[in-house]
């Protein structure tokens, strides 16, 4: 006979979505089951957000010797001992790993449990010998490396990012399939750590970027020395000589040959082994389908995170919230992904909050957009950080709608500008923003008073906006 448990919730997946909503829900004294089948802190801290950003930057000081020359410094080209590249990498996980722990999680009141969950029916969900009948289901499975099926890959070794940060040696030529955020993050960090790195991308490079500043990106990257090669479809992967080899369809120079293989091609919900049928839960290849609220199509189970079509720790973060608040306080709740921000972090970092341009024009019927590069940022010239800029779009009327940076910094930059576009805030609120000096968020509001330079004819408030631009 199972052991029966009734707790208030039952969360499904101890990734960033599903600790986020156990640990709310257990601040709050609700009794909580947390389902893991694997370990703790899933994706974000195991194979995703965090080793990747802890190879960044191991990768970025790699890469400080060939920009210290402006400054009057020489430095050597450093050594790299990818063995304790990759033991960095490690600790930093190992650092965080105890906020995300059964015994935290157990200290906080969660009753935490190892296994595969399974619904048996639209009340009851299953794990090894207990059956949990649960007020709430929350299912925060998360999702993970799409597998293209490509002629030949499946018995051709290659990396994902479940297994690319075990990887303790520097691999001599690292192909990559998929130019997206984490194709290219993964991309500039091995080439910086001394790999020869080649991407390839069935279609357009950061394709779903504003291209004005993906471009900076990818010129960056290609300026490191990294091959990415857009509009190529792999058409077969095999082994060739104890070399990885890659036939694409365009392929004039003969097959690409690499001695490692990195799949980052997009990601597919886990969806597989819950049993959605048997308790009613909709689905399709893009994940649960949900309501605003979160909410699927059994009334009792919500769904968050990338299972639920998010695709960022901090939209699982955001969810889960939503959850808490629908679930324990029964407040209305209304996601909007649309407003979350999301980073590349690349060097340089691009960042980006709300419409694009070419959605903007697609809505609305008059827009404008606003630049200022960072070259003209007194901050931006002392560190040399001068590659980049901000583009702000706003309403005719000034609401400020989107907003995209490209520079150093950009992921920290944005933030402002999340809250401006959440608060419906005016561009004239940021163009009065007193900002300190030097810093690189003076590039915001300078692109903010831009606004209203464009369209005077008055030549003292020309004058004014001169002034404004140069000590406002
Ligand atoms: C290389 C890489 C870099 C990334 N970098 C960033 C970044 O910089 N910033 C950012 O915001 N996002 C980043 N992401 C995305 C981020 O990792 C995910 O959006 C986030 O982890 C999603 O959280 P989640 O809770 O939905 O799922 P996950 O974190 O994947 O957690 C899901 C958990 O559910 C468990 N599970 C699955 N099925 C079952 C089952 N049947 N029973 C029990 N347990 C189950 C899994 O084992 C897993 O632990 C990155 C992703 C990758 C791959």
């Amino acid at each position: 006979m199972p052991d029966t448990l009734t707790p208030d919730i039952c969360v499904i997946g101890a990734g960033s979505g599903g600790l986020s909503v156990a640990a709310a829900a257990a601040a709050f004294g609700v009794p909580v089951v947390l389902i893991e089948k694997a370990k703790m802190g899933g994706d974000c801290l195991n194979y995703g957000c965090v080793p990747s950003k802890a190879l960044l930057a191991a990768a970025k000081h790699a890469a400080e010797w060939k920009n210290v020359t402006p400054f009057g410094l020489t430095l050597p080209a450093p050594r790299v001992d990818f063995a304790r590249v990759n033991a960095h990498v490690q600790r930093v996980i190992a650092a965080i790993a105890p906020n995300d722990s059964k015994e935290r999680f157990g200290g906080l009141g969660v009753q935490v449990l190892e296994g595969v969950a399974r619904f048996r029916d639209a009340k009851t969900v299953e794990v090894g010998n207990f059956e949990i009948k649960a007020r709430r289901f929350v299912i925060a499975t998360g999702s993970r490396a799409a597998v293209p099926g490509i002629e030949g890959l499946a018995a051709t070794p290659h990396f994902t990012n479940e297994t690319i940060f075990e990887l303790k040696r520097c691999p001599e030529h690292l192909v990559i399939i998929g130019a997206g955020a984490v194709g290219l993050e993964l991309a500039q960090a091995f080439r910086r750590l001394g790999a020869q790195v080649t991407v390839l991308e069935a279609a357009t490079a950061l394709a779903h970027d504003d291209p004005e500043c993906a471009a900076v990106v990818l010129d960056q990257l290609r300026q490191e020395g990294i091959v990415i090669r857009e509009r190529v479809t792999v058409t077969r992967v095999g082994q060739n000589d104890g070399k990885i080899e890659i036939i694409i369809n365009d392929d004039e120079s003969g097959p690409i040959q690499g001695s490692d293989l990195l799949v980052a091609a997009g990601r597919r919900p886990n969806l597989e082994g819950l049993e959605l049928d048997a308790a009613g839960i909709k689905y399709t290849a893009r994940g649960i389908v949900v309501g605003k609220g979160l909410k699927s199509s059994n009334k009792r189970v919500y769904a968050v995170g990338d299972v639920a079509g998010g695709q960022f720790t901090h939209a699982a973060n955001y969810h889960a919230g939503l959850v808490i608040r629908n679930a324990l306080f029964r407040l209305p709740v209304r996601a909007n992904d649309g407003g979350l921000p999301r980073v590349i972090f690349t060097d340089p970092e691009l960042a980006h909050v709300g419409l694009s341009e070419e959605a903007a024009r697609a809505r609305h019927k008059s827009i404008r957009v606003l630049r200022w590069p960072y070259q003209e940022n007194d901050r931006a010239q002392a560190e040399r950080l001068t590659h980049g800029h901000i583009k702000v779009i706003t309403k005719k009327n000034g609401l400020i709608i989107g907003c995209t940076i490209v520079g150093a910094q950009a992921g920290e930059l944005i933030t402002t500008w999340t809250l401006a576009i959440a608060q419906g805030l005016n561009i004239r609120h940021m163009a009065g923003i007193v900002v300190p000096y030097p810093t690189l968020a003076e590039v915001g509001k300078r692109a903010a008073i831009g606004y209203f330079s464009a369209s005077l004819t008055n030549p003292r408030l020309r004058r004014l906006i001169t002034f404004l631009r140069r000590f406002g």
